[in-house]
């Protein structure tokens, strides 16, 4: 398939959508609209196919150079809020903050999530945590039965956020003044804040939120510094976030001072777009170029014919490749090639992609393995930084590779498959793993 009719098939999104009650939206509206914003193009949201829930303009048409919305700051809520919020920061003692227990702002936005869910309707941003969906479609979300049934990358990168998300849960808990809450004398993190419900909001995090240069409105004196382990830099964004991503747009996004007063604004510009964008059809925004390995573990949906995807090999994958391939029975795999491969983090970024071909790393380790007959340091440097085009023998072995690979997935939606209940994230897996295959089958066709 040429790149124009691969083009035409982009953009079909796979995500479960678990949204938010439908009548969720009009307080919010509201509540923004008291926090000062305008929305001049009348941006509401409403249900799409494929997409579930995303943004639109009820009465306005959309090009190239214009601006999506733009939101005043403090709609948002960023470091500035958390240091405003007197209740939320009562809770945390300053005596107790050490070097050795630092949370991430992430963790500290999602316990404030937590925070403002337990105080309901007294709330003030009541009526954004109620259009926070109940549920993530990650694959963190799997259960164990499925995640078994995965590829081992998928199953590493859960268990990497399952040691941050415990390691930062633990550590806000130790900084925490009192076990239990003064007016309704729940236990703080047994009944209130607990891992599960921490999980929920550390998603709804790193599933809303977006990028704020918080050097542009932080406060001197931050009572929370001390406690983080990176720069406040993100914010949780009260309508933004139900505009959805697409790989076909670009957008930026930035903090600009507006008005009389010269107040903070989120603004979003639509860089470029295929075509003009009518009312009331959606409005798509870029988180990045994202691959779908990214947006299905960090976000729990992927794109179809997603042009900025590529496909990821592990060294792992390639030394079970050359043992499991009969062309390469007779192949010393010596470990000092393994040790210099890994001291020269050669093994990154291997992947190959549909219209650039194959990483240079891949085919680097490639000939390292299955084509250099000298084991010394010296003479693997200088041929692994040598000339590119002695590295070009290893065309059989990338299309060898990528069978290899397209097998093992199959083999493991085939035993997904006899699972006969699928979670909402199983579902998305599925889906996951059969893109990948039709990815991997689509490169084999165009070399
Ligand atoms: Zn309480």
């Amino acid at each position: 398939m040429g790149r124009t009719a691969r083009a035409r098939q982009r953009n079909k999104r796979m995500r479960v959508t678990q949204n938010a009650p439908e009548d969720s939206l009009n307080p919010l509206l509201y509540e923004l609209s008291r926090l000062g914003w305008h929305n001049p193009s009348r941006l509401t949201a409403r249900d799409f196919p494929l997409t579930g829930r995303g943004v639109c303009s009820k009465n306005q048409k959309f090009s190239t150079g214009d601006t999506l919305i733009n939101l005043p700051l403090k709609c948002l809520v960023t470091i500035s809020t958390l240091e405003e919020a007197a209740h939320f920061k009562s809770q945390f003692d300053v005596t107790k903050f050490h070097k050795d227990c630092k949370i991430s702002f992430q963790s500290l936005l999602a316990l404030n999530i937590l925070h403002e869910k337990h105080l309901e309707e007294a709330s003030h941003i009541s009526a954004y945590i109620n259009t926070i969906p109940k549920q993530f479609s990650a694959p963190y979300f799997c259960p164990i039965a499925e995640l078994q049934r995965l590829p081992v990358e998928i199953l590493e990168k859960t268990v990497e956020q399952h040691r941050l998300i415990r390691e930062n849960y633990t550590n806000l808990k130790s900084v925490f003044h009192r076990n239990e809450c003064s007016y309704c004398g729940q236990l703080y993190f047994d009944e209130i804040y607990t891992l599960d419900a921490f999980k929920w909001a550390y998603f709804a995090v790193n599933t809303r939120s977006v990028y704020v240069f918080s050097r542009q409105f932080k406060p001197d004196k931050c009572f929370f510094q001390p406690l983080l382990s990176d720069e406040p830099n993100m914010a949780l964004a009260p309508f933004l976030d139900l505009f959805n991503h697409s790989a076909e747009v670009t957008t930026s996004a930035d903090l600009l001072p507006s008005g009389p007063k010269k107040q903070l604004e989120y603004v979003l510009t639509l860089e470029s777009n295929t075509s003009a964008i009518s009312p009331r059809s959606q409005l798509f925004i870029s988180y990045g170029a994202l691959s779908n390995f990214k947006l299905f573990t960090e976000y729990g949906f992927f794109i179809t014919q997603n042009r900025h995807d590529y496909f990821s090999f592990s060294l792992t994958d390639v030394e079970d490749f050359l043992k499991h391939d009969k062309t390469y029975s007779n192949l010393i795999l010596h470990r000092n090639k393994f040790a210099f491969i890994r001291q020269h983090n050669l093994h990154d970024e291997m992947f190959v992609h549909l219209d650039d071909g194959a990483s240079h790393n891949l085919c680097v380790v490639l000939h390292l393995l299955v084509h250099e007959q000298s084991i010394y340091p010296n003479v693997l440097n200088q041929v692994a930084f040598g000339a590119a085009e002695r590295l070009a023998n290893v065309e059989n072995e990338v299309r060898s590779l990528v069978s290899y690979k397209i097998n093992t997935y199959r083999t493991f939606l085939v035993d997904f498959e006899k699972l006969t209940i699928l979670s909402e994230s199983g579902k998305v897996a599925k889906s996951y793993m059969e893109e990948c295959i039709r990815y991997l089958e689509e490169y084999l066709d165009s070399i």
